[in-house]
């Protein structure tokens, strides 16, 4: 019997260019040539939102098996939403509400060279704080980097949290150009595993598989075989080697079929 395999990948920098949409080619070739072999599935650690615009047009629960948001805390098999976590219930309202009352005071303490709006983004399962707040615009957003490269803002405002809220078990992550994310130990890409079932073979592919990196985790995990890739060109040339081994491997198996018959 030939294995059953799924293929789970990351969004950006993996089956897309950083921040922007998957090529049409790409697509296609996900699409029309990998999914004849296995089933495919992505994981993203933004919102639904933002993956759903990344990844082309069309309906993406019928393109994908599995579709993972915020890591897996929002998760949908054949389109069908999976219970997921929130944040509230995992820390409490109470314990939640100090932290965010922390938060806001902080911020509105800071100087910046300028402020916008929405500084905290409550997702589902994670915080999004952004000191400079999420509302500025492309150039702000370059500008801020900027300033926060040479003073690190975000950096220090998470020693303070850490320092202040050690027992939360909160794990925090900085990425993009304005904001970080907070979001439960053992929330990172490991926790959409829960939900992959009935698999000979889950094959993960990331850009961030580094020690730091938001792939880190779930590509060294011994329920995965974890592929590194530096873009999506390389994924899918990974992809084509996979696929190239994959049928190499059922042709001797069923050259074998009849010798074992003997
Ligand atoms: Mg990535």
């Amino acid at each position: 019997m030939s294995k059953k395999i799924i293929c789970l990948f990351d969004v950006d920098g993996t089956l897309t260019e950083p921040q922007q949409p998957i090529s049409p080619r790409f697509e296609k070739f996900l699409l029309e040539t990998v999914k004849k072999e296995f089933d495919i599935a992505v994981i993203g650690g933004s919102d639904l939102n933002k993956i759903q615009k990344q990844l082309g047009s069309g309906n993406l629960f019928e393109k994908y098996k599995y579709v993972f948001a915020e890591n897996g805390l929002i998760a949908f098999k054949n389109g069908k939403a999976l219970p997921s976590q929130m944040i509230q219930d995992i820390l409490g309202e109470d314990s939640l509400q100090d932290f965010i009352n922390f938060i806001l005071r902080y911020i509105s303490e800071l100087k910046l060279p300028f402020k916008r709006g929405t500084f905290i983004e409550f997702r589902t399962g994670m915080l999004n704080i952004s000191p400079v707040g999420r509302n500025c615009s492309k150039k702000e957003r370059e500008q801020f980097y900027e300033y926060d490269n040479e003073h690190h803002i975000r950096e220090k405002f998470i020693q303070v949290l850490k320092k202040e809220f050690p027992d939360l078990g909160l794990t925090y992550s900085i990425g993009g150009q304005i904001s970080f994310d907070v979001y439960p130990i053992g929330c990172d890409k490991t926790y959409c595993l829960r939900h992959i079932q009935g698999y000979d073979e889950i094959h993960f592919f990331g850009d961030k598989t580094a020690e730091g990196g938001n792939d880190y985790e779930i590509y060294e995990s011994d329920l995965t075989i974890g592929h590194r890739v530096t873009c999506p060109k390389d994924t899918m040339n990974q992809l084509n080697v996979l696929i190239t081994l994959i049928k190499e491997n059922r042709e001797k198996e069923q050259l074998n079929i009849p010798l074992q018959c003997v």
